[in-house]
């Protein structure tokens, strides 16, 4: 090695060890730096505004998992429950297992003789019955009219047809166009009844009968068939035909003068997981209602439920459930407040979404 080379070589290396030095204050400064920065925030009793903020702002929705359970509800009972949607459109899918009672023997066992039906071997769903035979009983309390009369309850499938067929073999045509298809009429499920008049077997709704289109709501029945709603239900008014769907949605249903069409699709917008539809009655009970959708590609649905309040779910024969929960069930129900006055007003009014033309349109003249 020359001596130049050496000299060369060793400036190099003092160079290296300069810069290395300096590379590791530089870097013990950072560190240091970095620390005292460190135990500046976690030490100062003040925390700046926007972490506060971030913490402890409420979130637009409550949680909703908070107080619910899940229940696990077989898919396929989307097509069973008070709320289901019967229609042309939509078939109800029996499986046999209505719970049903024959009407003149139940009358027997309860003592409401005021039950006019016109064979005692008529049925309708369980849960029909006491509610129904209640609005009767207040009707002749209001009115003193004691000739109303049961007179197309429940109707077996095999009913249905032979009523169908019989339409078909009396017009000498292909479809009918009186009597709903096997399969497609409301009496199948059990959920509706007609009345008509034991004097004159014409029961149109009107005079002292308006009591029963007015207070129905009150007992969970809806006229299924309103007058101005033609475009929806494609059946024409028929202020005799009366289906149960429970006392809350029956009293939200009157209040906003919706059909059971309208009601069903406006629930898919109240989902589980967004707003949920807040019902209160004309005695002061709050509800809640939700819509959640089937799960179609599983046998089981788990559905959302609360852990603490009553609930009920119904199919709507289409695409999920529905859950109503009765948010105080164990309060006492106070009198009767001043919505009473504003349902009762409200329910009166002309529908207001549906034109002539296109109710005429629409109508197919369907004896249900
Ligand atoms: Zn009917």
């Amino acid at each position: 090695m020359s001596k130049k080379k050496a000299k060369k070589q060793n400036t190099a290396v003092i160079l290296a060890e300069f810069f290395l030095c300096i590379a590791i204050i530089a870097a013990g400064v950072y560190f240091i730096k970095g620390a005292v920065d460190k135990s500046k925030s976690v030490s100062s009793t003040e925390p700046t505004e926007p972490e506060i903020v971030a913490e402890t702002e409420p979130p637009t929705e409550p949680d909703p998992m908070e107080n619910f359970d899940t229940y696990d509800a077989k898919s396929k009972d989307m097509f069973k429950g008070d709320l289901i949607l019967v229609n042309n459109d939509h078939e109800y899918k029996s499986d046999g297992t209505e719970d049903l009672v024959e009407i003149g023997p139940e009358n027997e066992k309860t003592g409401r003789y005021y039950v006019n039906v016109v064979q005692d071997d008529y049925k309708i769903l369980s849960v029909v019955y006491e509610p129904m035979a209640d609005m009767m009983h207040d009707f002749i309390e209001a009115t003193s009219i004691e000739d109303v009369m049961l007179y197309g309850t429940y109707r077996s499938t095999e009913f249905q047809r032979e009523l169908y067929e019989n339409d078909l073999a009396a017009n000498g045509s292909e479809e009918s166009t009186l009597v709903a298809k096997p399969g497609y009429s409301e009496h199948e499920t059990g959920y509706a009844f007609d009345f008509t008049t034991m004097t004159d077997y014409d029961y149109d709704g009107t005079g002292e009968y308006a009591w029963y289109t007015k207070n129905c709501y009150k007992y969970g029945f809806i006229l299924r068939y309103p007058e101005g709603k033609e475009s929806f239900t494609h059946i024409e008014y028929e202020p005799w035909h009366f289906r149960y769907v429970g006392l809350p949605h029956a009293t939200y249903m009157t209040r906003y003068s919706l059909c059971l069409e309208e009601y069903i699709d406006m629930l898919h917008s109240y989902t589980y997981d967004g707003m949920h539809l807040e019902i209160i009655d004309d005695n002061g009970q709050n509800y809640e209602v939700y819509f959640y959708p089937a799960d179609t590609a599983s046998e089981t649905t788990a559905i959302p439920v609360p852990k603490d309040s009553k609930y009920e779910i119904s199919g709507n024969n289409i695409d999920g459930f529905i859950v109503t929960v009765y948010k105080d069930e164990f309060s006492a129900a106070p009198e009767i407040s001043e919505e009473e006055t504003t349902t009762e007003e409200s329910a009166g009014e002309s529908p207001e979404e549906v034109t002539e033309e296109n109710a005429e349109e629409d109508i197919e003249d369907i004896e249900e």
